[in-house]
């Protein structure tokens, strides 16, 4: 560690904190984003973003978070690539963030670490992750090329992703554990129109099997309690998310969490995005709230970075 003490540190690298990024380094605040892995967070692997405002034909989830780092490094962030926190900590004079390799002593810190796919939890689903079973359409749908697929899970991201898997597979049985699908009407229709998507609702997946790769999938119909196996070559997921917040929900000294969280692992905050934890702010999906969108998290994350300025010019 040396004795640096950045004005904000913002941990993740999503629309969120390239957001705040954009406006703290534009307000000359020296900045810093650690991401665990590249920037671009969720977008990154998302195929066509078409409710993003400002791209009436839609962008590719890629392209529109080049765009956002671009503007974030024009203004002057630094980032560290590959660098995941492990905790943070208040001392007497400043904020520790920690990851595996460095310490950085930071004023204040933007939390924008978003949230990862949940697993099923059925048998098959870890002995063949990356053999069949995938989370990211954008990512493995060409390894898919002519074949028959299953979606599971019929809201916004499995409509949405199995609209870019038609680009590729044969195809796609969706499966949906509950009697309707939640996804928007625009995506129901769309998919509906093709005559390769069939649509199982009110349907559980019970298992996926095989012997290497993926061969087939038990559902159960859960009004007859009728089970079926069915055959197919891959498994794509999209059943929900859980909060990146397992840096924070490490107990501190006084037996609390870094930062209040929900009952689901989210943080809490107010309208300013503030914390229970003075000079720590929180944006985008890793904020306790209903809806997780790009236009929202870019909302939260102006609402924070201002909320940053405003805190560090009230401690000068
Ligand atoms: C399949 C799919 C399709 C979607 N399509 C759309 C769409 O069309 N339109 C729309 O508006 N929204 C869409 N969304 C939702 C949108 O992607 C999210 O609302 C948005 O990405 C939230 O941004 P974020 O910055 O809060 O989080 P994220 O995008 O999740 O970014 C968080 C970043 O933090 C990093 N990180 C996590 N933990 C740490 C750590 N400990 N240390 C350092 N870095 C960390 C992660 O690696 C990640 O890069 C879609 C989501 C999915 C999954």
């Amino acid at each position: 560690m040396n004795d640096k003490i950045y004005d904000v540190v913002i941990i993740g690298g999503g629309p969120a904190g390239l957001t705040a990024g954009i406006y703290t380094s534009r307000d000359k605040k020296d900045t810093l984003l650690l991401e665990k892995a590249i920037v671009g967070g969720l977008p990154a692997s998302t195929d066509l973003v078409e409710n993003y405002p400002g791209f009436p034909d839609g962008i590719k989830g890629i392209e529109l978070m080049n765009k956002f780092k671009k503007q974030a490094e024009k203004f002057g962030v630094k980032f560290s690539d590959f660098d995941e926190v492990k905790n943070i900590e208040t001392t007497d004079k400043d904020i520790m963030v920690r990851t595996e390799r460095h310490e950085y002593s930071a004023r204040t810190v933007i939390i924008a670490s978003g949230s990862v796919p949940k697993k099923l939890g059925v048998s098959g689903e870890d002995k063949f992750m990356g053999r069949g079973v995938s989370y990211c359409a954008t990512c493995d749908g060409p390894l898919f090329k002519d074949k028959d697929v299953a979606v599971i899970g019929c809201g916004n991201s499995g409509l949405q992703e199995g609209g870019s898997l038609l680009n590729h597979v044969k195809s796609i049985k969706f499966v949906e554990f509950l009697p309707h699908m939640n996804a928007e009407k625009i995506l129901q229709e769309r998919l509906k129109r093709h005559e390769n998507t069939s649509f199982l609702l009110n349907h559980q997946l019970l298992s996926i099997n095989g012997d290497d790769f993926v061969q087939s999938i038990r559902v159960k119909d859960r009004s007859s309690g009728a089970e079926k196996l069915i055959n197919i070559d891959g498994v794509f997921v999209y059943v929900g998310f859980l909060p990146n917040t397992k840096f924070l929900s490490k107990k501190n000294s006084s037996g609390k969490d870094v930062v209040e969280l929900d009952d689901y692992g989210y943080i809490i905050t107010d309208r300013y995005m503030r914390t229970s934890l003075p000079g720590v702010f929180a944006a985008g999906d890793v904020r306790s709230k209903k809806f997780r969108q790009i236009a929202e998290a870019v909302g939260d994350a102006t609402v924070g970075a201002l909320s940053v300025s405003e805190y560090i010019s009230e401690l000068n």
